[in-house]
């Protein structure tokens, strides 16, 4: 069989591999809150706050979906016409120094681009109260963020250049095992690394509420090392919480805005949300998925590579010459559009077993309602946006869908 033969092989194997992965450990068979329930919930939260919330989605959606489409437009000017290898043509010196300047170039290009977009969203979120950013504490998080982005890109380049000229036929073999472990050691690492990038992170202070989580946490038969509190109010009012890392890294954060804002009860409600993702190990889930996914990526990306018209548009012979930079771009802008409505079904679902375990845990479906209703005020969430938008990009229940649940729960454990 010829190389491309096992390429061939190798991505049907790993696309099943896939597929299963995902029809075994996500709970598909998840029915939605009766809509009678949805529309009851909606009724009951205060009229002008919903269209305050509206309105803002409103002026986003205009910021969010052109920005997006601008995003694409560019990678594909970069990866499918000769502008992103000319780009990389310009970085002089040997192969090295043309991957890492080039690779800044053109990463460069592509977020100056979608700037303007990123400034006029930080203007409505001013507006409408939910960041508490000046212009220097927003341009500090962008600047991180690109950093964090340059590092990452960095690293994946040299990965990926350094590999295809060390095996010039066998690249994707390897690529595809060290793409999926990149994924795994990131999800350790990331919350130690990354993350306190951009927020400090306190052990909660000692008092009535640590104690009542830590006995939640233990009663669940869930280890939780620590709940942190992050510092989020620097930057934003809006309220949440999460679970990160994976084994010894894995830690609860909840903002502090949420310990200003939320009654304890409500607080409670959040963290055994997340100690239900714990529990189920949906950031192993995650994981997971995540590095079968750039496994295939990357054996996916020689098979493109062999595509003469693909070659011949970007202005390069071969898909393993840094000129191809662009053509990478434009490759990971189009995954990544047509990843993410899927990524938001798979995360919907999972959510709302998150939800049911915090039912299921705190036995207080009334509480888990006013959370939700606090969660969606306070973050001034479309509390039941388009069918459309939710079905594409939503990546949690919506928040009438989340109150319908708990009112179910109620009517059926009394
Ligand atoms: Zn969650």
């Amino acid at each position: 069989m010829t190389v491309r033969g096992w390429a061939w092989v190798t991505l049907i194997v790993l696309g099943a591999l896939l597929a299963v992965v995902v029809a075994v450990l996500i709970p598909w068979q998840r029915p939605p809150a009766p809509r009678a329930d949805q529309l009851a919930a909606l009724a009951e939260l205060p009229a002008d706050r919903v269209a305050r919330a509206r309105a803002l989605r409103g002026e986003l959606r205009w910021n969010t979906y052109p920005a997006m489409l601008v995003g694409l437009g560019v990678a594909l000017l970069l990866g499918l016409t000769p502008l992103g290898a000319w780009l990389v043509g310009l970085v002089p010196g040997p192969w090295l120094a043309k991957v890492l300047g080039g690779g800044l170039l053109v990463l460069a290009v592509a977020d100056l681009v979608t700037l303007p977009f990123a400034a006029w969203r930080h203007t409505v979120l001013v507006r409408y109260g939910l960041s508490t950013q000046g212009w220097g504490g927003w341009a500090g998080d962008l600047l991180k963020g690109y950093a964090v982005g340059a590092v990452l890109g960095a690293i994946a380049l040299l990965g990926f250049f350094g590999l295809t000229r060390l095996l010039p036929n066998w690249w994707w073999a390897v690529g595809a095992v060290g793409a999926a472990g990149l994924v795994v050691l990131l999800s350790f690492v990331f919350p130690v690394l990354v993350e306190p990038v951009f927020n400090k992170f306190t052990p909660m202070a000692d008092g009535p509420l640590r104690t009542e989580l830590m006995e939640l946490a233990a009663r669940d038969g869930v280890p939780v090392r620590d709940v942190l509190v992050a510092d989020a109010s620097r930057r934003t009012t809006a309220l949440n919480a999460y679970v990160s890392g994976i084994g010894p890294t894995r830690r609860i954060v909840v903002y502090d805005t949420l310990l200003r804002e939320a009654e304890p009860a409500e607080t409670v409600g959040v963290v055994a949300h997340e100690l239900g993702h714990a529990e189920r190990g949906d950031v192993v889930i995650g994981t997971v998925i995540g590095a079968l996914g750039a496994a295939v990526l990357v054996v996916g990306l020689y098979l493109l590579g062999g595509w003469a018209w693909l070659l011949r548009r970007a202005g390069v012979e071969s898909i393993a010459e840094p000129k191809a930079i662009g053509l990478l771009l434009a490759v990971a802008a189009v995954v990544g559009l047509l990843a993410g409505p899927a990524q938001a079904v798979v995360s919907r679902l999972i959510e709302a077993r998150a939800d049911e375990h915090a039912l299921e845990l705190t036995g207080d479906p009334a509480g888990f309602e006013r959370m939700q209703q606090r969660l969606s005020l306070v973050n001034l969430s479309d509390p039941d946006p388009p069918a459309w938008e939710q079905g594409l990009f939503g990546s949690h229940p919506t928040t009438v869908e989340r109150m319908a649940a708990a009112r179910e729960y109620a009517r059926t454990h009394g």
